[in-house]
């Protein structure tokens, strides 16, 4: 690896050094179809439990409510169709594996299923989900929440958060890409999305990612071991928020996408847009630095349209369009944030002085 100031953590996180050992251990141990009869497909199976285990006590649910899955699109896609034909209702601010399946299989039966995310990953934005949880279930609706972005950063407990449905992902954690679950609470309506198989007490087919799921599994003992929401609050929330006060300090043209105010946002992301630049060359430019950023979710990258998320919030193309994403770990330092402070004030300027936009501060 070469070296770089990696602030692309909502992205993906790079694998934790004990998941990589764990799941190297686990490849030559755990190989067996973890539904076979035999001896080591029992003790693959082993394995997946405990993980199951882990997630369920980590966000106060049963194991039995925990569905492994290829990751939080897949969960997300699981719970939208489950409740085709019915009425779904989305916040603006939602990933696109929410928004695009509910645009196919929204219809106007009832029961009605909400889907808001706690938190958001473009500008980390925090909602208030309790307000939607208590609409909903007055209504006699569901409710999902896409928590992808809030494992360990923010404690979680379903319960308290009253969920039917929920969804999360390993490569955030510094677990493997490829895996996620879904949360289903126990009675709450559920259609598989892969059929033909009887994996995952006959709620998705398909062969058992058993060394995936080991590896989410290590990851999240991490959490669970560090409290690591506890660390993301008191020093990446600083970290954060010195970046952001400088950008405003030190450079013309600056503003915030993410609100830094205690509660607002999920202390390891910070948004912020530049007049008169645009987020993409300001990437590349800090890239050729050794700085890693991103525009908009990476997802969406490739997609020239501008971030839905900051449209939805500021009904501004140019702000949209000149949007870059830093996004912090436990591993993120001071040297860090001194390193692009060293270097965006001046890519910054470049940017504004060739511009063809006019900028609206002066
Ligand atoms: N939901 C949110 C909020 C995300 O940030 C992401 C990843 N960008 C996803 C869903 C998709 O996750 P996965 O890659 O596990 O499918």
């Amino acid at each position: 690896m070469y070296p770089m100031v990696y602030l692309d953590y909502a992205a993906t996180a790079p694998i934790l050094p004990e998941v990589l050992e764990k799941m190297h251990h686990a490849e030559n141990t755990f190989f067996a179809n973890a539904s076979a009869l035999h001896t080591p497909g029992h003790l693959a199976l082993n394995e997946i439990e405990n993980t199951r285990t882990l997630l369920a006590e980590l966000i106060n649910a049963d194991p039995s409510e925990i569905i492994f899955t290829s990751g939080a699109s897949e969960s997300n896609n699981t719970v939208i169709r489950t409740f085709e034909g019915h009425e779904i209702e989305t916040s603006p601010l939602e990933h696109h594996s929410i928004i695009e399946s509910a645009k196919i299989y929204r219809g106007k039966k009832l029961p009605k299923l909400y889907s808001y995310m706690l938190a958001n990953n473009e500008i980390g934005e925090i909602l208030d989900l309790s307000k939607i949880a208590k609409k909903a279930h007055r209504e006699g609706a569901f409710i999902h929440s896409d928590l992808t972005q809030v494992l360990g950063k923010l404690p979680i407990d379903v319960k308290k958060l009253d969920l039917d449905y929920a969804t999360f992902s390993a490569h955030k954690i510094g677990g493997p890409i490829g895996v996620g679950a879904l949360y289903v609470k126990k009675d709450a309506p559920f259609k598989p999305l892969i059929i033909g198989g009887n994996q995952e007490n006959k709620r998705r087919g398909s062969t058992y990612n058993t060394v995936g799921i080991i590896g989410f599994g290590e990851a999240l003992k991490y959490i669970k071991k560090h409290q690591t929401w506890k660390k993301y609050d008191q020093d990446v929330r600083k970290l954060r928020d010195e970046l952001a006060n400088r950008i405003l300090k030190e450079i013309k043209g600056s503003s915030l996408n993410t609100d830094i105010k205690p509660g607002k946002s999920l202390p390891n992301i910070l948004n912020v847009s530049f007049e008169a630049a645009e987020g993409e060359s300001i990437e590349l430019y800090l890239d050729a630095e050794g700085i890693i950023v991103s525009t908009g979710s990476a997802c969406a990258s490739g997609d020239i349209r501008p971030s839905h998320v900051i449209m939805a919030k500021t009904n501004d193309a140019e702000v949209a369009h000149s949007s870059i994403r830093f996004s912090f770990s436990l591993d993120t330092t001071k040297q860090d944030i001194d390193k692009v402070m060293e270097v965006l004030p001046g890519i910054i300027d470049r940017l504004q002085k060739i511009s063809t936009i006019k900028m609206r501060s002066k």
